[in-house]
């Protein structure tokens, strides 16, 4: 809330890695960066690390438009 607080807040966190980043891409109300997109892309779905992937973008919170 204050100026100084907002100081240190570059960009916004990223849900996957849950650092703060300035660039990436939004996805419905949550933030992914773009270091996480683009390893998520390249990770085989096989991957151990994809699981995680996916376990940290069930945090998404997405619009109720399929009730
Ligand atoms: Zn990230």
């Amino acid at each position: 809330m204050s100026a100084l607080v907002s100081k240190y807040k570059v960009g916004e966190a990223c849900i996957v890695c849950e650092e703060h980043k300035s660039k990436g891409i939004h996805l419905y109300t949550s933030f992914i960066c773009r270091d996480c997109e683009e390893d998520m892309v390249h990770t085989d779905t096989k991957d151990p690390k994809y699981k995680y992937y996916i376990n940290q973008l069930k945090k998404i919170t997405t619009p109720e438009i399929y009730s």
